[in-house]
């Protein structure tokens, strides 16, 4: 990916000492990485490989920090993905490669596409974060999942010390999931992630409700890419709190999937209940309901809160601890499981209680 954006090859990278992380994540939490490098360039890499930074302990690695919550002072070091660039290619079946390196804003890129008229990812409008993130959780949103336009990454293999690439099929992307967060778990670092977009004929997906709603509250009936990008940047910022005005970190928990009969079960207390089928017989049903109906909605704990207008987002209001944070979400886990029978699995990467 390296273009006329990145520094030059040789540039070798500086590691530092105690640094601030607090900047560094949205939820804003205080944290100080005993070691931490940036790397603006994927052979950068290669050369902590060679000087044998990886063989003493396994780095964290950070994109925006927006998916992520510092328990304590990390152990282990940082790294930082910085990698930029970007590139377009034209192919042959009408389609565009877009390639973009990890350390690239991924809003900026959703930006990006929709001034070049490529279609494909204007329903992920305004997700924090970066393009070398957006593979591991499989970003999704307003009905489509990154999955959708993934075409392949490129992967440095800490062990091996090489790069690779992953395919779609090879990165196992399910709900809020993929390889990188099981088998491939702090093994690979994510140089840059390529995606298949539309020229002409966009495939447009307007069929999710808060969507579609508003779509028709502006009388749009024939949307372009760009009135789909304006919308969900519209309901986005009216929905979700902005982290440079109070730390959060989006959803902290993921919607969980129950089966045919947890589903029924639950229905029969709850008939107001909203689902979404996801499977021959499974159900996803919104965490935030579950929340707000255990009583957690806009609560606030010390420092730490459940969002007002959206239950599903934990909001640091001011100097809370990683730790704060955590114990509050599990009162609400252990308060979800109480009313309904259900565990939540944290959709937030829990960094410091790892094995
Ligand atoms: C207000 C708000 C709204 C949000 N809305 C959504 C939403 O609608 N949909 C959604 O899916 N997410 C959403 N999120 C979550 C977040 O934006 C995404 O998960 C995003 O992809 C995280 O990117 P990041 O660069 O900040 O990742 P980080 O938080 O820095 O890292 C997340 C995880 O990925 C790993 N990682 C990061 N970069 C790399 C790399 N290059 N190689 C290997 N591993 C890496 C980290 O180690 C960590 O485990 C939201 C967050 C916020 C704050």
């Amino acid at each position: 990916m390296p273009n006329a954006q990145t520094k030059s090859v040789s540039d070798k990278p500086v590691i530092r000492e105690n640094v601030n992380l607090a900047p560094l994540n949205t939820l804003g939490v205080e944290a100080v990485a005993r070691r931490f490098v940036e790397i603006d360039h994927p052979n950068q890499l290669r050369q902590l490989h060679d000087d044998g930074f990886f063989d003493r302990q396994i780095p964290i690695v950070l994109g925006g920090g927006s998916n992520l919550l510092f328990l304590n002072r990390p152990d282990r070091p940082v790294l930082k993905m910085s990698v930029s660039g970007r590139d377009i290619e034209a192919r042959e079946d009408g389609s565009v490669l877009l390639k973009a390196g990890a350390g690239e804003n991924w809003h900026q890129l959703v930006k990006h596409s929709i001034e070049k008229g490529l279609g494909g990812i204007e329903n992920l409008a305004l997700i924090p974060g970066t393009v070398g993130a957006a593979p591991i959780q499989n970003i999704g949103a307003y009905g489509v999942e990154l999955k959708d336009v993934f075409h392949n990454l490129t992967a440095f293999e800490i062990e091996t010390g090489k790069f690779r690439t992953y395919t779609a099929a090879e990165c196992n992307f399910g709900y809020r999931d993929s390889i990188f967060k099981r088998e491939l778990k702090n093994q690979v670092i994510v140089c840059d992630v390529t995606l298949q977009l539309t020229k002409n004929a966009h495939d447009l997906n307007v069929d999710y409700k808060g969507l579609n709603d508003h779509l028709e509250s502006k009388k749009i009936s024939d949307p372009t890419i760009k009135d789909i990008f304006n919308s969900v940047v519209e309901i986005r910022r009216a929905k979700l709190p902005d982290p440079s005005d109070i730390g959060n970190a989006g959803s902290f928990f993921k919607n969980p999937v129950l089966s045919e009969e947890q589903f029924e079960t639950l229905r029969s207390n709850y008939p107001e209940m909203p689902s979404y089928k996801v499977g021959d017989d499974e159900y996803k049903i919104p965490a935030a309901w579950l929340i707000e109906k255990a009583g957690w909605k806009g609560k606030r704990v010390g420092n730490v809160g459940t969002y007002k207008n959206q239950a599903l987002v934990i909001v640091n209001h001011g100097g809370a601890t990683g730790e704060e944070i955590y114990n509050h979400a599990l009162k609400i886990q252990e308060s979800v499981r109480n009313t309904f029978d259900i565990d939540l699995r944290p959709e937030v990467n829990i960094v410091g209680n790892e094995s």
